[in-house]
């Protein structure tokens, strides 16, 4: 399952390769899409080198490591880092439910911060992130199916996305053209958006088989 989802995720990010460069010309330097399928291409080979037995743990470590050295941008680091700190809070038999989600997402959101010295509101991939993984706090979670959750999790993810259309950059390249970078979505936004909504489908397809 696990494989499966990650190889969807390596696929909608090639397909959409051309969609995200487009994105990152409006308020950046074009590169984000090529950034991302360099670090596609790297995660199948990092997959293919796999055991079958590999738990999900191994696979995000080894995941986090092969995007940190093959992804340009500003975006490699992160995500490499979130994946890296990700893998930490997994143990080895860690079932993919709202509790772990929850955690992962934590790691993730927190490893970016203190990266990327950024928080919600700064026209980041933190504007998706975050509310994903508030999502999953036990307190929203209650009395919901996972598939509900999952529901409720991507919902967030895409009005997060809307979100940066609405503010000013505060990082990064974007973060010089002020109020003109109003109007446009973040495309590290973006690009999490495409990876959860991947992940989310794969999800609820296995609740289903
Ligand atoms: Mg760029």
């Amino acid at each position: 399952m696990v494989r499966d989802a990650i190889e969807a995720v390596i696929k909608a990010i090639l397909n959409e390769k051309v969609f995200l460069n487009e994105l990152d010309e409006k308020i950046g330097d074009g590169d984000h899409g090529s950034n991302m399928a360099g670090g596609a291409q790297a995660a199948k080979e990092v997959l293919a080198e796999q055991d079958d037995d590999a738990t999900l743990k191994e696979i995000l470590q080894a995941l986090g490591d092969a995007v940190t050295e093959n992804v340009g941008g500003s975006a490699g680091p992160l995500y490499g880092a979130a994946l890296q700190e990700a893998a930490k809070v997994l143990k080895k038999n860690s079932k993919l439910d709202a509790v772990t989600l929850e955690k992962i997402f934590g790691a993730a959101v927190e490893a970016i911060q203190l990266r990327g010295n950024s928080r919600r509101g700064d026209k980041t991939m933190l504007d998706v992130l975050i509310p994903i993984r508030e999502t999953f706090r036990a307190t929203n979670c209650a009395g919901k199916t996972f598939e509900d959750i999952l529901t409720d999790a991507r919902d967030a993810a895409r009005d997060g996305l809307e979100f940066t259309k609405t503010i000013a950059a505060r990082k990064g390249r974007a973060a010089a053209l002020g109020d003109k970078s109003i109007g446009f979505e973040d495309p590290g936004a973006a690009s999490s958006l495409i990876i959860f909504r991947t992940l989310c489908s794969k999800w609820k397809d296995s609740l289903r088989s």
